[in-house]
C-alpha cells in the first residue's frame, strides 16, 4: 500500500464550535428561555461559555468518558452542555422529559449519570426523580441564583454561579475521534429502552452530511429553528449542523404551540424549521385561523413519523417546501431525505408530488437494502416491499453497555420498518413492521390509510390499527379526529377511500375521538391504541 500524506487530525465536536467562534463570531443564538424574556448572544458567547463549562466540570471532578444528564428544553444552555460536556471527553446525555418517570429513573440510573442539569420546568419531575437515582452526585438546576426552584433537591447546585466561577481559558483536549460523545435512548414502545452512544467522529460526519444541498442545505445565510428537541437524538444533528455552517440559530424553548412558534418564526426571520408532523398541524391550524403569512420561512423538514401528503399541499400554499426526512435514534438520527432530482423538474408538479411524498432517497454515508423474511434482497421496483436495512458511519452498531446484544444481521443494522424502494433510490416506508395490518396473509400499510383519511378536509388525525377478525385475521380500523366544527360520518370517510386502494384495503369501520395518544416523540402510540381497541367489534 502507498500510504497518503495528509494530517492526522481527529473530527472532534469541539472544533465545530471554535470554527463557529472563530468564522462566526458575532452570529447570533436566539433563545426562547424558560425564565421568560428572550436571550439573545452569539457563537462566541458559546465557546466562552462552553469552556467555562468544560472548568466547571472538571473542577467538580467530571473525567472523560463520565456521563452527564440534560432534561431541558431547546436552549442556548443546553447548547453550551452539547459543546462543554462532549468537547471535554465526557458524553452528554439528553433524556427526554416528556417520558414516563419511570422510564427516565431506568434511563439515568442506566446511564450511570454523575449529573444531571435541567430547566427551571422540569424541577417538580427532578424532586421526584431524584431519591430514586441515588448515583447522582448532583443536579444542577439550568438558570442563574434568583430563579433557583425552593424544591427540595439533594445537592441542588446552579447553573450560573458554576459558570460564573470560571475564567474559560480551557483548551479543548485533543480526542481520539472515537470518542464516545453523546448518548440517547430510544423511547421503547417495548422493553426498557436501549441507549445508542454516538461518537465524536459519526457526529461530525452527520453533520457534514446533515448540512449537504440535497439535506438540509443550511448555509450561513440561513436563520435555523429546530423544534425537534434536543432531547430527541440531537435535534436531528441541528445543533451541530448550525454552528458548522454559520447559520443563526433560534431555539423555541418550551414554546412548541402555533402561536408562539409563528412568532418567533417571524420575528427572527427564521428560513428553515424541522419538527415532527404533529407540531405543524398545531402551527398551521393557527396560520390558517388568523389568515396569517410566513413571511421568511421558506423550507419546513417534516420527520419522525410519516408527512401527510395534504401538510406537503398546505405548506406549498404557503409558499414553503416541504421536505420528508426518515431516521432514527440508532441513526444520528438522518438516513434519507426527500428532495426532487433535476429529472423532476421538467415534470408536472403531480409527478413531483408523487417522489416528495416518500421518505426521500440515501444521503452519502448510508446504505440501505430491502429484503425478504429469508433475507433476499428485493427489487428496486417502487413496488416490493420489505425490511429495511441500513449501514454508514453514523448507524449505530450496538447498544450501550451491550443491551439487546448483537444486533447486526451480516453488518447491516434492521430498522424494523418495511419499505420499498424506487428505480430512483427512493424509499417509501409502508409501515413499522409492528404496524403492518395483516389481512388474509397479505400486508395493508396502515401509513397509507393514515394518509387517505388525513387529505379528508374534515379530519385533523388519523390512526389504522388491526383488530382481530376471525377470517381475515386482522382487519383496518381508523381512529380518528376530527377538526374543529368540522362535521363528518363513518360512512363519508369510508365512502372517500373508494378508488384510491384496493377494495380490500378500505377500512372496516372508523371510530372518532377527541384526540389521539402519542409517544413521548410525537409518534402515535398505537400500542395503546391496539389495546384500547382490542375488543372492537367490526361491523359484519
Ligand atoms: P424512537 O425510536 O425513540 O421512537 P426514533 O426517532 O428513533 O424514535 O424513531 C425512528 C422511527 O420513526 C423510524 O424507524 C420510523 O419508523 C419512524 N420514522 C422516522 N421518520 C419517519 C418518516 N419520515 N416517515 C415515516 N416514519 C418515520
Amino acid at each position: 500500500m502507498l500510504r497518503g500524506r495528509m494530517m492526522d487530525m481527529p473530527l472532534l465536536i469541539s472544533s465545530l464550535i471554535r470554527h463557529a467562534d472563530r468564522c462566526h463570531g458575532d452570529v447570533e443564538i436566539v433563545s426562547r428561555s424558560v425564565e421568560g424574556p428572550i436571550h439573545r448572544y452569539t457563537y462566541a458567547d458559546v465557546h466562552r461559555r462552553a469552556r467555562q463549562l468544560a472548568q466547571a466540570l472538571t473542577r467538580l471532578g467530571v473525567r472523560a468518558g463520565d456521563r452527564i444528564g440534560t432534561l431541558a428544553w431547546n436552549g442556548y444552555r443546553h447548547l453550551e452542555l452539547y459543546y462543554g460536556v462532549s468537547g471535554m471527553g465526557a458524553v452528554t446525555h439528553t433524556v427526554n422529559p416528556r417520558l414516563f418517570p419511570d422510564q427516565i429513573v431506568y434511563i439515568i440510573n442506566h446511564a450511570e449519570d454523575r449529573y444531571v442539569f435541567f430547566d427551571l420546568t422540569f424541577a417538580p419531575l427532578v424532586e421526584k426523580l431524584a431519591p430514586q437515582c441515588p448515583g447522582v452526585e448532583g443536579w444542577v438546576a439550568m438558570t442563574d441564583r434568583a430563579h433557583l426552584p425552593q424544591a427540595k433537591i439533594p445537592g441542588i447546585a446552579c447553573y450560573e454561579e458554576l459558570v460564573g466561577a470560571e475564567r474559560g481559558d480551557y483548551d479543548w483536549p485533543q480526542l481520539d475521534e472515537w470518542t464516545a460523545s453523546g448518548l440517547c435512548y430510544t423511547s421503547g414502545t417495548t422493553g426498557n429502552p436501549k441507549g445508542t452512544l454516538y461518537t465524536h467522529r459519526s457526529t461530525v460526519l452527520h453533520a457534514y452530511a446533515a448540512s449537504l444541498p440535497d439535506v438540509f442545505n443550511v448555509s450561513s445565510r440561513d436563520v435555523v429553528l429546530p423544534v425537534v428537541p434536543m432531547f430527541h437524538v440531537n435535534s436531528w444533528g441541528i445543533a451541530y449542523v448550525a454552528p458548522m455552517n454559520g447559520a443563526k440559530l433560534v431555539l423555541p424553548g418550551a414554546g412548541l404551540d402555533g402561536k408562539s412558534l409563528y412568532e418567533l418564526f417571524e420575528a427572527e426571520k427564521v428560513t428553515v424549521t424541522a419538527g415532527v408532523p404533529t407540531v405543524w398541524l398545531a402551527l398551521l391550524a393557527y396560520v390558517m385561523e388568523h389568515g396569517l403569512r410566513f413571511s421568511s420561512l421558506r423550507r419546513a423538514v417534516v420527520g419522525g413519523s410519516a408527512c401527510p401528503p395534504a401538510m406537503i399541499r398546505t405548506f406549498a400554499e404557503y409558499g414553503v417546501d416541504c421536505s420528508h426526512a426518515w431516521g432514527m435514534t440508532e441513526m444520528s438520527p438522518l438516513g434519507t431525505f426527500g428532495s426532487l432530482r433535476g429529472k423532476h423538474l421538467g415534470m408536472p408538479p403531480e409527478k413531483q408530488f408523487e417522489a416528495r411524498v416518500k421518505q426521500g432517497r440515501a444521503i452519502f454515508g448510508v446504505e440501505m437494502n430491502i429484503v425478504d423474511g429469508a433475507g433476499n434482497e428485493l427489487p428496486r421496483d417502487g413496488k416490493a416491499f420489505g425490511d429495511l436495512l441500513v449501514r454508514g458511519p453514523w448507524v449505530t452498531s450496538g447498544y450501550f453497555k451491550g443491551e439487546g446484544g448483537e444486533i447486526l444481521r451480516d453488518g447491516w443494522f434492521p430498522t424494523g420498518d418495511v419499505a420499498t424502494i424506487d428505480a430512483d433510490g427512493y424509499m417509501q416506508i409502508t409501515d413499522r413492521s409492528k404496524d403492518v395490518i395483516k389481512s388474509g396473509g397479505e400486508w395493508i400499510s396502515s401509513i397509507d390509510l393514515e394518509n387517505i383519511a388525513v387529505a379528508h378536509p374534515a379530519i385533523a388525525e388519523a390512526a389504522a390499527i388491526g383488530v382481530a377478525h376471525p377470517k381475515w385475521d386482522e382487519r383496518p380500523l381508523i381512529v380518528a379526529v376530527k377538526k374543529p366544527n368540522a362535521e363528518i360520518t363513518r360512512e363519508e370517510l369510508l365512502q372517500f377511500y373508494e378508488g384510491k386502494v384496493a377494495k380490500w384495503w378500505v377500512p372496516d369501520d372508523v371510530v372518532f375521538v377527541a384526540s389521539l395518544p402519542h409517544t413521548a416523540t410525537g409518534k402515535l402510540l398505537k400500542t395503546q391504541l391496539r389495546n384500547e381497541f382490542k375488543a372492537h367489534a367490526l361491523p359484519k
